[in-house]
């Protein structure tokens, strides 16, 4: 399967011959959710983004950032992030060839996150400090150094990520009438917003924060930003009017979902739907059952990140396991009981 850059070279600021970093990404799969759709009393699937190269949906806008990098004769990468980024960087720049720094949010950040990070060979900087701060200062070191910085400010992690909307245009006929989706840092929901739009495509746009991270809630920023939900535990949005645009114009919104909330949506979608997404990606699941699907028919929820990648939410959710003596009917009442 080629890469999404490849596949979508026309609407994606890439020439014929340019220089492409890619591990494959894109192309994932669409789910339909019966369980899950006779809850909410709509149409709903589910956009598996886990099923990218790094299980997250920041391959398709790392495969882009890294390649203009290297076009542009860059020799190093760098972000801040809560560990999805983190963990995609440092993919891309070992593909590449590249040095790879990131930033993380000392102690906040998830065990499969932080181990993709070392396992590719990226410097991991633990930093003393929240999401926003570190952002604050890649941006401000990136200014004294020459090295390329892959948050989603950078233009062509949208670009990139744009695509998921392509794909789920050409999977459904064109026939969406909402996406959810969780909101951090904001990137995400802006690149849907772009490729539906240079689709001609108007769903609405339904996003949702965490409870205790939710700043376009609240309409102004969270200093202590905390939530179960680590990818989404941002207080102050980068593409924050980005966002505000997407949800106004397309007639969609912005609203909360409590950690409790997360968390059921995301044993139900493992149980019921045979889908593990990390708790982040629950949110629109959460806020779909909480808050509606305001009217729509078919409504698709992207599921951002893979489950393996919080190991230590899943165990502390999931049942216990049963201790068995190695017997026949000692089995047999485990199994069975
Ligand atoms: C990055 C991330 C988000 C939030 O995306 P933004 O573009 O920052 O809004 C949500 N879920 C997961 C799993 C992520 O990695």
């Amino acid at each position: 399967m080629p890469g999404l850059i490849d596949r979508h070279r026309g609407r994606l600021p890439f020439a014929p011959g340019d220089p492409v970093v890619s591990l494959g990404e894109g192309s994932t799969p669409l789910v339909q959710a019966p369980r899950l759709s006779a809850r909410a009393g709509a149409e709903v699937w589910l956009k598996v983004e886990g099923a990218n190269p790094t299980g997250s949906f920041k391959d398709r806008g790392m495969t882009c950032a890294v390649s203009a990098a290297v076009r542009e004769g860059a020799r190093a990468i760098i972000c801040a992030s809560t560990g999805n980024t983190a963990a995609s960087a440092a993919a891309y720049a070992a593909r590449a060839g590249l040095r790879g720094a990131v930033i993380v949010p000392e102690g906040k950040i998830a065990a499969g996150k932080l181990a993709q990070a070392l396992v590719h060979g990226a410097r991991v900087v633990a930093l003393k400090g929240n999401f926003d701060e570190a952002l604050r200062l890649v941006r401000e070191l990136t200014d004294r150094q020459p090295i390329a910085l892959v948050n989603s400010i950078n233009e062509f992690r949208i670009e990139g990520q744009k695509t998921a909307a392509f794909e789920l245009l050409d999977d459904l006929d064109g026939e969406l009438e909402a996406l959810c989706i969780p909101v951090g840092n904001a990137g995400n929901i802006t690149a849907y917003w772009r490729g539906f739009r240079e689709s001609g495509a108007r769903p609405r746009m339904l996003g949702f924060q965490a409870a205790g991270a939710a700043p376009l809630v609240q309409g102004e920023p969270v200093e202590h930003p905390e939530t179960v939900a680590s990818a989404i535990r941002i207080g102050n949005p980068a593409r924050w009017e980005d966002a505000m645009d997407a949800m106004t114009s397309s007639g969609g919104a912005v609203s909360a979902v409590s950690d409790e909330q997360i968390l059921e949506a995301y044993r139900l979608l493992a149980v019921e739907e045979g889908i593990f997404c990390e708790p982040a990606s629950a949110a629109s699941v959460a806020g779909l059952l909480a808050h509606g699907a305001k009217g729509a028919r078919r409504v698709v929820c992207v599921l951002t990140g893979h489950g393996l990648k919080d190991p230590d939410v899943a165990l502390a959710q999931a049942g216990a396991i049963v201790p068995c003596a190695p017997e026949l009917e000692a089995i047999e009442r485990a199994v069975l009981e």
